[in-house]
């Protein structure tokens, strides 16, 4: 099996063949960059850790190109900075024990491009070898232009293939855009307490994305720590880490159902929601 790009790779972390590796696959998670999986998807990587029966699969679609560089790396080329990116992820791969990951190193210009077909197909390819059982990719009320491209051709992709190969669920996750304004009774709640230290060591192995001024990892963590505290007002904390998730999982099972009319159906029924608790009040 060979992916597209020329430059693209894949990674086994315990050398197990490619083909055996990627069929024990359950959990994958399909990012734009390196480092947005371990923030958004550690759900899945937690689900998967130390298990001999549950195996994460990571993807991530570009080449890492246009970072930041500062201090230990402000002397380093684009592609200096590709091959840190991508060494970066190999390391938190086998951190985290992942079952195989994949670099596809496509430009972000292609993963924006409506008409870019070539990652439709590569996503369609590795999805249907592996199969599995949850996907876990970017929220469509993201931010940043790349993560929402990267998220609508994975539900391209799912949407081209049979149904026997699909997975069972689709959830977009955090990273540039938090999810706890969506209504509570819509939140998918994943508890990512346990392990910090290894949620730790996988934010914190992107030095060159922290050195470059961004101080991701303890973001992340805050992140989960303030989902956990600010889920309910009454009560005391049961969890100390949540990440929230989109079900975009009726996406892939309706083809016809229009992607924008759906991310506006939670826009709408939170605007509903506020109008409802202010007219209590006012
Ligand atoms: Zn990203």
């Amino acid at each position: 099996m060979k992916l597209k790009n020329i430059n693209a790779e894949f990674f086994i972390p315990d050398n197990t063949p490619l083909e055996k590796a990627l069929a024990r696959t359950t959990f994958m998670g399909i990012s734009a960059h390196q480092d947005d999986i371990e923030f958004m998807a550690y759900d899945g990587i937690l689900k998967c850790f130390g298990k001999s029966n549950e195996w994460f699969y990571a993807i991530v679609v570009t080449n890492g190109a246009g970072s930041p560089r500062e201090g230990l790396y402000a002397d380093y080329t684009d592609e200096q900075m590709q091959t840190i990116r991508k060494s970066e992820q190999k390391k938190a791969a086998y951190v985290g024990e992942y079952g195989a990951l994949s670099l596809l190193d496509y430009p972000s210009s292609a993963v924006k491009d409506p008409n870019n077909k070539d990652i439709v197909e590569e996503l369609k390819t590795l999805i249907a070898t592996s199969k599995p059982k949850v996907i876990y990719t970017h929220n469509l009320a993201d931010k940043h232009d790349t993560h929402i491209g990267v998220v609508v051709k994975v539900i391209s992709a799912i949407r081209e293939l049979p149904e026997s190969l699909q997975p069972e669920k689709l959830y977009g996750c955090e990273v540039w855009r938090n999810l706890d304004w969506v209504n509570d009774e819509e939140k998918v709640v994943f508890d990512v307490s346990t392990h910090p230290n290894i949620a730790a060591s996988l934010n914190e192995v992107f030095d060159s994305q922290i050195s470059g001024g961004k101080r991701y990892d303890l973001a992340v963590a805050g992140r989960r720590l303030s989902n956990a505290t600010f889920a309910a007002s009454h009560g005391v904390d049961t969890a100390t880490g949540l990440l929230y998730g989109m079900d975009l999982t009726p996406l892939i099972k309706d083809v016809n159902m229009d992607i924008n009319v759906y991310v506006q159906g939670y826009i709408n029924r939170f605007a509903a929601d506020v109008t409802t608790r202010l007219k209590k009040v006012l």
